[in-house]
């Protein structure tokens, strides 16, 4: 038996359960090694039967002191009742549709039952719980792991298999090098396995698992290195600001740039007039003008006679970034077009005609269009904005997109996140940080309150159109959901009509198709609508100035940062803007969470606290990094993720592929990589 072995080759597996494997994502031998349990039982615990709890979830050990012979009850199943006790008390225990019980329990025999006691009128009872004969001298296994499992699978199906391959487990070969498991003493690779899938104890579960994570996120280490190093080897298109006018380009913004701004289009610039690719990340909070830096970047690739690229998360954002920068370089002929899903098929056509001999200079869209049989005559330049995914393993897989040359990549992000998350989150970028707002951005008034004040906030609202202004009012669900009170969109824009009859109110929602998006979008920049009704798809980057008013419904459903990237939708013209968060009346928790809002504009000091909140997951969506996902690796983690790094380095440095000691290590990162995508990308 082998890493490759087919899983249908184990005894207990066989074709036909073998397709219910594949859809676990299980088809080899080394895949079960891999599919880690979801959490574990302790069985181990052994209450008393008068100690226990009515409800409780509990471990008995008791001796049968009757047995039913099976009957059928009223509603057709079958069962068997069971009176069974330890020393201070009896419990009444019921099997259903479970036959051979009869047959099999001895009466007089000891059993260990795991199982939920209930408390009846006449006696403590229990209802098909698990059990398993004591034996003298075999101890009973007392922590039980539970796999995430699908329809028609059982538990005891995966033990079985995991049963049969423990000889393998015991001969797996550790790709970890021997000093490395020395200096941060971690368990060796074979009995870490073994532990997680079978463990003797919580102390040994608790090193297998520190001990699996460590591999893991080396490995993705190992990986995200290697394509970095490989990306670096790479040609690029150098670009020369020589000539360019960028200068000129730079003076014709409607305003002066900031200090930081000006660092970081420096420090972009000089990636960019080296012959290899730029992969740089730039973070700035919300309105500290990260558009125009890439404009500026833009500019350079363009005057270059490069094409340039720019991707957004949505196809709102998409647009109004066209927008933007059709204004921006209004008076310095470049061709700009933008491509969404509300583009006819007949432009897509000749969008993509255009693009593949040259004439469009920009195209803005969202990811998967540019990805998708796109050609580009010269793409000298991806900007990837707003798209939390976009790390260097997709930049990998857009790198023969223009040939013989590879594009310089930027990646901007408003969310102010540590540099080890950002590690984890886009890979090894170089890193520039736009620390600085705009002079003159006012602090937007936040309040949270509970929903108790919501008639007030819809006449604060109606002031405000009446005013001349715009505002927006957030709701997590889409359609009205009838087991809880959430609001949603739909629901309550109509509400709303009912109750604001004089203002313009429009709903906005991921659902709706891109052209109907659009619309609305436009209807709202320009005014013809007073408050936008909408899902969170105005999360990022949106920009109406006129909106002075952010109202989020059930804001004790977002993280910190979400809410602060919505904030930043308002405060973006002249006049005095606010943000209410109203949540659920009951919860003071939340209260308490959401007045740090109030406290503080700083996108960094907002993204710390919700990082201690409720961890990286939020942030980075549960243990995924583009199309990897975190199997057991916990990336908060901090002191993991940079002892790992560094380790990383250190074998990076010696050579990871082609070097006979990291062989097996070497196999660990392309297997990880190789995820959705047949070819070795670092070969
Ligand atoms: P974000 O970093 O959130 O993407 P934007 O690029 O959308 O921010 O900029 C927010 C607003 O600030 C825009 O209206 C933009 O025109 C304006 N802005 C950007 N840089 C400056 C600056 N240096 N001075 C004044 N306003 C600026
Ligand atoms: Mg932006």
């Amino acid at each position: 038996m082998e890493r490759a072995t087919p899983i249908r080759y184990l005894k207990t597996v066989g074709e036909k359960r073998s397709a219910l494997f594949e859809k676990l994502g299980i088809s080899t031998v080394g895949d079960l090694v891999s599919f880690y349990p979801r959490r574990y039982v302790n069985k181990g615990d052994i209450k008393k039967v008068a100690d226990t709890e009515n409800g409780e979830l509990c471990s008995l050990i008791m001796r049968i002191d009757t047995k039913s012979k099976t009957a059928i009850s009223r509603n057709g199943l079958n069962y068997i009742t069971l009176l069974a006790s330890d020393d201070t008390g009896s419990v009444s225990v019921t099997f259903f549709n479970q036959q051979w019980l009869e047959k099999s329990l001895v009466q007089g025999a000891k059993y260990r039952f795991y199982g939920k006691m209930v408390y009846s009128m006449f006696a403590k009872t229990m209802q098909s719980p698990e059990i398993e004969a004591v034996i003298e001298g075999k101890p009973l296994r007392a922590i039980f792991p539970i796999y995430p499992l699908t329809k028609g699978f059982a538990q005891r199906n995966i033990y079985n298999a995991i049963n049969q391959i423990t000889p393998y487990i015991k001969s797996i070969k550790d790709p970890v090098p021997a000093e490395v498991i020395e200096k941060y003493s971690l368990m060796n690779k074979a009995e870490a396995v073994e532990q997680i899938h079978l463990p003797e104890n919580m102390e040994k579960l608790e090193l297998a698992r520190r001990r699996l994570a460590f591999e893991e996120l080396l490995t993705f280490q190992l990986g995200i290195q290697n394509m970095r190093a490989k990306i670096k080897k790479e040609n690029a298109i150098a670009m020369p600001l020589k000539g360019t006018n960028a200068g000129k380009f730079l003076s014709s913004l409607p305003f002066a740039l900031t200090a930081a701004q000006e660092r970081v289009i420096k420090e972009i610039y000089d990636d960019m007039e080296k012959s290899q690719p730029m992969i740089r990340l730039v973070q700035g909070d919300v309105g500290s003008g990260k558009t125009v830096v890439a404009a500026a970047a833009i500019y350079l690739a363009i005057r270059n006679g490069c094409q340039a690229a720019m991707m957004a998360p949505t196809e709102i954002l998409a647009r109004q970034h066209f927008e933007t920068f059709s204004k921006l370089f209004e008076k310095f002929e470049i061709k700009i077009e933008y491509l969404t899903g509300s583009v006819t098929a007949a432009n897509k056509k000749k969008l993509r005609e255009q693009l593949e001999n040259g004439e469009i200079d920009l195209i803005i869209g969202t990811h998967a269009l540019i990805q998708q049989s796109v050609r580009f005559s010269k793409l000298g330049l991806i900007v990837a904005d707003e798209q939390h995914r976009f790390g260097v393993s997709q930049r990998a897989m857009l790198a023969d997109k223009s040939g013989e040359y590879s594009p310089h990549v930027l990646v901007m992000s408003a969310t102010p996140i540590p540099r080890t998350l950002s590690l984890i989150m886009y890979g090894d970028l170089d890193l520039s940080v736009i620390d600085e707002l705009p002079p003159g951005r006012q602090i937007i008034e936040t309040y949270a309150v509970d929903d108790s004040y919501r008639n007030r906030v819809y006449n604060f609202i109606k002031n405000q159109v009446e005013a001349g202004r715009q505002a927006y009012i957030i709701c997590p669900l889409v359609e009205d959901n009838e087991d809880n009170n959430l609001k949603s969109a739909e629901q309550h824009g109509a509400d709303l009509a009912a109750m604001l009859p004089t203002l313009k109110i429009a709903v906005l929602h991921g659902k709706l198709s891109g052209r109907k998006k659009d619309e609305i979008m436009n209807k709202f920049s320009n005014g013809e609508i007073d408050v936008l009704v909408s899902t969170t798809v105005v999360e990022v980057g949106v920009d109406v100035p006129n909106a002075t008013v952010m109202v989020v419904e059930n804001a004790e459903r977002f993280g910190l940062s979400q809410l602060h990237q919505l904030r930043g939708r308002v405060g973006r013209g002249k006049e005095k803007s606010y943000c209410v968060l109203i949540y659920e009346k009951e919860s003071e928790k939340a209260k308490q969470r959401l007045n740090i809002m109030s406290s503080t504009n700083d996108g960094f000091e907002i993204a710390r606290v919700d990082l201690e909140i409720r961890g990286p997951g939020e942030l980075i969506g549960e243990r995924q990094h583009g199309e990897i996902r975190f199997k057991i690796a916990d990336i908060a983690d901090m002191d993991m993720v940079n002892a790992t790094k560094e380790e990383a380095e250190k074998i990076c440095t010696e050579g990871l592929f082609g070097n006979e000691k990291y062989a097996e290590l070497a196999d660990e990162v392309n297997l990880m990589f190789r995820i959705n995508n047949s070819e070795n990308i670092f070969s």
